[in-house]
């Protein structure tokens, strides 16, 4: 055993993580249909106007607005209607004063026009005319060319979040494929001579793989590319091996083995391989939970126990697996509430204590750190800080939802 001798400030380990964050400097070439939820990975500017030509914003008639004026519903001023325009159709002919064309919305204004009358505001003359009811503003309902994108506009950004309607824009211009980020290559596995994986039969002293399972759900919502690995054996030799079969990924994470017992091997594979950047947080759940840097890539060593292994997921390394894959911060939603009963909390260690939201309350639903039911159970945690070790019944606290 080698007990811990010191741990790290909750802060002190966001500082640090902040610090060994390498973004991702590769990129690939998507179809725009692929790319939503990804991070642009260059400044992407129009060639052409978007509307590529002048078009109506009504269905109406195109006119000139000079013939127009003094048009009431009393006296409508009468037009004749030189042709019917409908969208994807150029006009075959212009308008001259005293002519109109009737015009669907998004269809090619007609040489001559200056503006478009909505059709409730037209009656019908006969003999091809339409009676103009209201007088007309040059402009009025037309979207001129170029009026939402000119060419040499910027659509989309290095570093931008790929969202539907930048996707839109890149469509807007004619983009079949956007060049992004890639998502970070990251390695997951568990370590324990008694984990097993799922499917499989349990034996004696056995308990299913939960870690990779969590971890690797939580790579794949956070814009990383979970690479799983099979479980690795308490000995040496096998994280080794673990190790070596993680090459070329941008992130490892393995969980168990991270604490201080005889078997929890982490400790001896970073002290032989690469550097640790701090092993054991003052927090609970989640205290045996290692950083390192193995050949220039970050190296997670995060702890057995499924709650403290998922709690510091949400809590670590979503902000990490974010800035690495270069996506903008993650703000979870927040609900307070008061709480349903008093919580004990350790003191020295900033506390993330799960809640479950029940008719405005939150109820405590932490069981223990080796039971997963303390998170799936659950609606979010509350934070107790370090200082603090009661936390009474009634009070308002805030709910940090999953
Ligand atoms: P360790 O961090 O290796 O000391 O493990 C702490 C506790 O978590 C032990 O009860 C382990 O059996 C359990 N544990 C470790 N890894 C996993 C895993 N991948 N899935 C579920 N439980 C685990
Ligand atoms: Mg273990």
């Amino acid at each position: 055993m080698r007990p811990f001798t010191s741990t790290i400030s909750i802060d002190e380990a966001r500082r640090r993580l902040g610090e060994a964050v390498r973004p991702i400097a590769r990129t690939e070439q998507l179809p725009i249909a692929r790319a939503a939820g990804r991070v642009a990975a260059a400044d992407i500017a129009s060639t052409g106007f978007v509307p590529p030509f002048a078009r109506s914003a009504m269905d109406g008639y195109a006119v000139i607005a000079a013939d127009t004026v003094g048009a009431s519903h009393a006296t409508a001023n009468v037009l004749t209607i030189v042709e019917r325009i409908f969208t994807g159709h150029a006009p075959t002919l212009g308008i001259t004063r005293g002519q109109c064309a009737e015009i669907s919305t998004g269809a090619p204004l007609p040489e001559g026009a200056d503006a478009v009358v909505m059709v409730e505001e037209t009656v019908p003359a006969g003999d091809g005319r339409v009676g103009i009811r209201v007088a007309a503003t040059a402009g009025q309902n037309i979207g001129r060319r170029g009026a939402d994108i000119s060419p040499g506009d910027f659509v989309v950004r290095t570093g931008d979040l790929l969202n539907p309607s930048r996707i839109g824009a890149l469509a807007a211009i004619g983009r079949a494929d956007v060049e992004v980020f890639c998502r970070p290559r990251v390695a997951v596995l568990s370590t324990g001579n008694e984990v097993v994986e799922p499917g499989e039969p349990l034996a004696g002293a056995q308990i299913y793989d939960v870690n990779r399972f969590t971890l690797a759900a939580v790579i794949e919502a956070h814009g990383g590319q979970a690479e799983p690995h099979p479980p690795a054996r308490d000995t040496i030799e096998s994280l080794e091996a673990a190790l070596a079969a993680c090459d070329g990924a941008d992130v490892m994470i393995f969980s168990g083995g991270s604490s201080v017992g005889e078997r929890d091997l982490i400790l001896d594979l970073v002290e032989r391989h690469g550097t640790m950047i701090f092993h054991g947080i003052a927090v609970k759940p989640g205290k045996p939970t290692a950083l390192a840097m193995i050949n220039g890539t970050p190296f997670f060593g995060m702890p057995g126990n499924p709650t403290s292994c998922l709690s510091n997921a949400y809590i670590l390394l979503v902000p990490f697996l974010r800035a690495t894959a270069r996506l903008p911060l993650y703000a979870p939603r927040t609900v307070v509430a008061p709480l349903g009963r008093t919580i004990v909390s350790q003191a020295g260690r900033h506390q993330f204590y799960t809640v479950r939201l029940r008719n405005g309350v939150a109820l405590p639903a932490f069981k223990g750190s080796g039971e997963i039911t303390s998170l799936s159970q659950a609606d979010g945690y509350i934070e107790i800080p370090s200082e603090q070790s009661v936390v009474d019944e009634g009070t308002s606290v805030t709910v940090t939802l999953f």
